[in-house]
């Protein structure tokens, strides 16, 4: 699914100025985290350099041009993933190649490399020696998660876009214009800085049900209630298999501690305000952080995610 909302506006401001005067590079690395965009301004780009309406603010975005280089179906833009586990040189070797065969009306082409980094040996070198000799209308947009696993002799032969996180504030705003309940929007934004990710977990029933499972479990920790522990066994065990959803679950015990704490002392910046339960007798706020923090490391260490669970919960009901 597409992003509706403009990420990177300068990166693209950038990349439009240099379009209009002239000064393209033939080749670009974008690096970032994974869900800033990279992919989308990509894709921008090589609309900018084959649509035919192009007017202040870049394509028209409109056109069948640009609708077929969306979907990945127009002749002189490839965009090439890695094949299993990496870029093969196979890969490169057939990019090399098509070159030669450019559509009747264009002899420009855009060449996107996905996850650069994954590039094997042999395929960067056959790269290196493209991006050596560069050809008049011929662009690389080298994408990658990883900027120090790509070769340096690579990077040299680039101009380096750094893109930055999106904030959660644009995170929280996109959900709600795609009619996502604005509390779970608020949620999802503070858990993720990953546009892509916070779209999958919008639309996952099993998110919305782990992140209910995960409030319930958060208020029986806070109540000091026994039956937080067998919750982890009855209800929150078979979401936690998966480990990233088990470090996303403490960042929300994290996050709803934090709140239920701070709406106490009625403080403006509190993310979701919670009926006051009053202060729970001897229980220490600073211990439960370093609680959680634990749990956290015991997962980073491989502990199984029940029992790191289980454990948080013993050490925040004996509080
Ligand atoms: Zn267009």
């Amino acid at each position: 699914m597409m992003i509706a909302y403009d990420k990177q506006p300068h990166i693209r401001q950038r990349l439009l100025q240099a379009y209009h005067k002239d000064k393209l590079a033939h080749a670009y690395l974008f690096y970032g985290k994974s869900g800033v965009g990279k992919l989308e301004v990509a894709k921008w780009f090589a609309k900018l350099l084959f649509c035919k309406q192009v007017g202040e603010t870049g394509a028209c975005v409109t056109c069948s041009v640009c609708k077929r280089i969306d979907l990945g179906d127009f002749p002189d833009v490839d965009i090439i993933q890695p094949d299993g586990a990496s870029i093969k040189v196979e890969q490169v070797r057939q990019l090399k190649e098509s070159t030669h065969y450019s559509s009747l009306e264009n002899k420009r082409k855009v060449y996107i490399l996905n996850h650069v980094d994954t590039m094997s040996i042999s395929a960067a070198n056959s790269l290196l020696k493209f991006l050596e000799e560069p050809e008049q209308d011929i662009y690389f947009l080298l994408l990658t998660e990883h900027k120090d696993k790509v070769l340096q002799t690579i990077q040299s032969r680039c101009q380096l876009i750094p893109f930055v996180s999106i904030s959660s504030t644009i995170i929280e705003k996109d959900l709600i214009d795609r009619s996502v309940p604005s509390h779970l929007a608020k949620w999802i934004s503070l858990l993720t800085q990953d546009s892509q990710q916070a779209l999958e977990w919008a639309e996952s029933d099993t998110f919305f049900e782990f992140h209910q499972a995960m409030l319930h479990w958060a208020k029986l920790l806070y109540e000091n209630d026994v039956t937080s522990f067998v919750y982890v066994q009855t209800t929150l065990a078979p979401f936690i298999q998966d480990k990233a959803l088990a470090f996303v679950g403490l960042d929300i015990v994290s996050l709803y501690m934090r709140d239920v704490m701070l709406s106490a002392f009625d403080v403006s910046n509190v993310h979701f305000k919670h009926k006051s339960m009053g202060h729970q007798e001897g229980f220490s706020t600073k211990d439960m952080f370093l609680f959680i923090a634990k749990a956290k490391e015991r997962l980073y260490a491989n502990v199984s995610a029940q029992v790191c669970y289980e454990t948080l919960s013993i050490d925040i009901v004996r509080l």
